[in-house]
């Protein structure tokens, strides 16, 4: 196996084999330069592991997020479905025991009617043995009364009925629209249920290496990082340099600025938008290593 370098940089060291991106990550194991301490050597490389690690689980963290991206809506849309769906049922009831209280009331009114008729009927047969024309007088003005009052119910049947054959009209819609609706949600669920059987384990698969590489990165630098993420539009917590501007904000970086990402000494930040700077090479290097290791 060749001895690689991790970039062309004098101060940095020389691997032998390097971190891949994989689950079955291997250490990186360095050979000391008689010009360099131990501890520089180490602090250098471990910066450069640590970016690394980072780079690596960025790239896994963004398939997650493409994945919970694919699926994103289909969850919301099925919750809002049942939403309207569970909405529309409860008026419907409430429509219908609005109905079955005003047939009630239009029954009350049929009694009315009946009562008064009956009434009506006899008052007029008394009308027939009356003793004299006060008592006559005073059984018209009765069945008069009563006349208006089968008007009165006669009219609030009316009201009733068209309040009835309203709400009725109404139901027929909501029914409509539940059917429609209940017919969205059964395909959005279907498509669901597609896309969760095709992404489950691919999720499953990449949140645990994800762990690995978690696991390779010390808890205040992960918590940046995971910090950074959240608060990134794109998710991206480390970029590298594109066209003299950062990845991710595509701020200029000054020269000397580039150099110092460049030279991975210590972990830099962008001053725009604080996501952290990965050299391209030191990836690009790093991913000619392991083609060749592979080979
Ligand atoms: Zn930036």
């Amino acid at each position: 196996m060749a001895k690689k370098k991790v970039n062309e940089e004098a101060a940095a060291p020389e691997v032998v084999e390097v971190t891949i991106p994989s689950t079955d990550t291997k250490e990186i194991i360095i050979e000391r330069k008689e010009e360099e301490t131990a501890e520089q050597l180490q602090e250098e490389l471990s910066i450069a592991q640590k970016l690394l690690s980072l780079y690596y689980l960025q790239q896994v963290c963004s398939k997650i997020d493409k994945i919970l991206v694919e699926r994103g809506e289909l969850p919301n849309e099925v919750r809002d479905l049942e939403d309207a769906l569970e909405g529309l049922k409860t008026r419907i009831a409430k429509y219908q025991a609005d109905i079955k209280e005003i047939q009630a009331k239009i029954a009350g009114e049929n009694a009315k009617i009946m009562e008064a008729q009956a009434l009506i009927k006899r008052y007029t047969e008394q009308q027939q043995n009356v003793r004299n024309n006060r008592e006559y007088e005073s059984l018209a003005k009765e069945i008069e009364f009563q006349t208006l009052e089968i008007q009165l119910s006669e009219k609030n049947k009316t009201k009733h009925n068209a309040t009835v054959e309203a709400k009725t009209e109404e139901i027929k819609g909501f029914e409509e629209k539940v059917n429609e609706l209940q017919e969205i949600l059964n395909q959005k669920k279907g498509e669901l249920k597609g896309i969760l059987a095709e992404t489950e384990e691919k999720e499953t698969e990449l949140r645990k290496e994800a762990e690995v590489y978690k696991s390779k990165i010390e808890p205040r630098l992960l918590n940046a990082f995971e910090r950074i993420r959240k608060n990134a539009r794109n998710g991206l917590a480390i970029v590298q340099i594109e066209r003299d501007a950062c990845g991710g904000c595509f701020s200029t970086i000054p020269p000397q600025r580039q150099l110092d990402i460049r030279l991975h000494k210590k972990i830099i930040v962008c001053e725009a938008c604080g996501r952290i700077f990965i050299d391209k090479q030191l990836v690009e290097e790093h991913e000619k290593n392991n083609q060749e290791n592979k080979e």
